[in-house]
């Protein structure tokens, strides 16, 4: 950006909602794109050259009319806690700081959330909850992500055993966005056109409004169990995930020395035991504490699921949290995502398992995927180098495990592009200039000539 363009940008927005001071911008330009050894490599040193924090649509309108006059570009923040990379600006100009338009603006009697962008999950929850109703599906990083980051970057997690990903059932109510042109647009996406932004990395409108729709609320209890072996864990895991007699938000379970990374949770934590975490309705606990002793298994630990920050969640140890104690505890793990068969999951790890044992940890989140109860899993996995990790992925595809790679920044590579195109025709008309977080979506890469390259990679 020229001296001119900073002068043009104090002229539409106050000097305290521009942030230039080096060390904000860099933690404003960063996500956890470092749980990846290839993308912290890859990534370092690619920031903004400045940060704004609007505080109102309005004020945001400004600046995306600024930015496209200017051909500035603009990538879009909600909390920062997405992976791949999301929502570092690889070629420099502007972060969009959202989190002061963080409103719920309502929870309508059919169980409708309306929020602003930056609305938190947990913040949604709560509300829901006092309206007797609750989140369908959330990631485990509630406490701090935003609704339109889950749906510009997330795809499920807590919940998804019952309702699915983020993208299935209606879910997401509607979407509106403000385009990227010389006089933005307000597009309100319903239906099967919230597929046009959902998922899309920011790269197609800047979402202003979520409506998310919302399940009856019930309450909650977790239970912890211990079983002599992974496999009579997963037995266990995939009969709770099938018995549709048990309301259920969480099935989760973990191979050993998995849950030896979970540092708080040690003190009831048994040795070289797999790991299962179930969060069940409270009136049907005992009823699964006895299920699982029938199947050998330990009940270790039992606790009601209280909102948020009052109790010990387990929740926060599943989805890719796993991935974050496995980091705390050894920096040369990492990990992937992967989608193995309803049918063929021992076969297919017992082949992973062959071939790369200890360097390729099970940890298995079940969930509902098109109405099928799906073995969805974040193992955690050793780098070796960029090679092993792709021959990795490979080994996965050639078995008929899907893989969405959590190693590379573009939309088309990280697993869940579209065939239909219908993101790529969508930014022809929502962001023609391709100025919204740019180079993530490779197919649009010829429309990028225009931009400076990206910004220097800091040694
Ligand atoms: C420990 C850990 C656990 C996680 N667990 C899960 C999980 O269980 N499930 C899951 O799905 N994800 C998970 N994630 C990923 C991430 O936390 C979630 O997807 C989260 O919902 C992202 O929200 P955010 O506000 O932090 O988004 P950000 O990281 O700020 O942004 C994510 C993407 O959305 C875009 N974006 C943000 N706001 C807007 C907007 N208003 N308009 C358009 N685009 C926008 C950004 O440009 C970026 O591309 C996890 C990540 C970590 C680090």
């Amino acid at each position: 950006m020229t001296p001119s363009d900073f002068n043009a940008l104090s002229e539409i927005l106050p000097q305290d909602q521009i942030v230039i001071q080096p060390a904000q911008v860099e933690s404003l330009s960063r996500d956890f794109y470092w749980y990846s050894p290839i993308l912290k490599r890859d990534l370092a040193g690619r920031l903004a050259e400045a940060v704004v924090q609007p505080g109102s649509v309005a004020q945001l309108r400004d600046i995306v009319r600024f930015a496209f006059h200017r051909r500035i570009p603009l990538t879009v923040r909600g909390a920062g806690t997405g992976n791949y990379g999301q929502c570092i600006p690889t070629h420099g100009g502007l972060v969009v700081d959202l989190a002061a338009l963080d409103k719920v603006l309502e929870v309508t009697a059919e169980g409708v959330a309306r929020c602003e962008p930056a609305a938190r999950l947990a913040t949604i929850e709560t509300a829901a909850r006092r309206s007797g109703w609750e989140l369908r599906c959330y990631p485990s990083t509630w406490v701090k992500a935003s609704v339109a980051g889950f749906c510009a970057g997330g795809s499920g997690g807590i919940g998804s055993i019952t309702w699915g990903g983020l993208r299935e059932n209606g879910t997401v109510h509607s979407l509106t966005i403000l385009t990227m042109e010389a006089e933005p647009r307000e597009i309100r996406l319903a239906g099967h056109d919230i597929f046009r932004v959902l998922h899309a990395w920011g790269t197609n409108g800047i979402i202003i409004e979520v409506e998310l729709c919302l399940a009856p609320r019930t309450n909650w209890a977790q239970l912890a169990i211990a079983h002599d072996s992974y496999a009579k864990s997963f037995d266990f895991v995939e009969a709770i995930a099938h018995n549709e007699s048990f309301r259920k938000r969480l099935v989760t379970n973990f191979e050993w020395p998995i849950p030896s990374f979970f540092g708080p949770l040690q003190k009831w934590i048994p040795t070289g035991k797999a790991l299962a975490f179930i969060e069940v309705a409270d009136d049907q606990l005992e009823r699964l504490s006895h299920a699982a002793v029938s199947t050998g298994g330990q009940p270790v630990f039992t606790a009601p699921w209280t909102e948020i920050r009052r109790g010990a969640a387990l929740s926060d140890y599943t989805w890719n949290h796993t991935t974050l104690w496995a980091l705390k505890a050894d920096p040369g793990l990492t990990y992937l995502q992967c989608g193995f068969s309803a049918t063929r999951f021992r076969e297919q790890v017992r082949q992973l398992k062959a071939r790369f044992g200890n360097d390729f940890l099970l940890h298995v989140e079940f969930m509902k995927s098109n109405g099928v109860y799906t073995p969805g899993s974040i193992p955690v996995v050793r780098y070796h180098s960029d090679a092993h990790i792709n021959d990795v992925i490979q080994a996965c595809t050639d078995l008929g495990v899907s893989v969405a790679n959590p190693h590379v920044n573009f939309l088309e590579g990280s697993g869940r592009w579209r065939p239909d195109d219908e993101k790529l025709v969508a930014k022809q008309s929502y962001d023609p200039r391709g100025l919204l977080n740019p180079g993530k979506m490779r197919g649009f890469a010829a429309s990028l000539e225009h931009l400076a390259p990206p910004a220097a990679v800091a040694a």
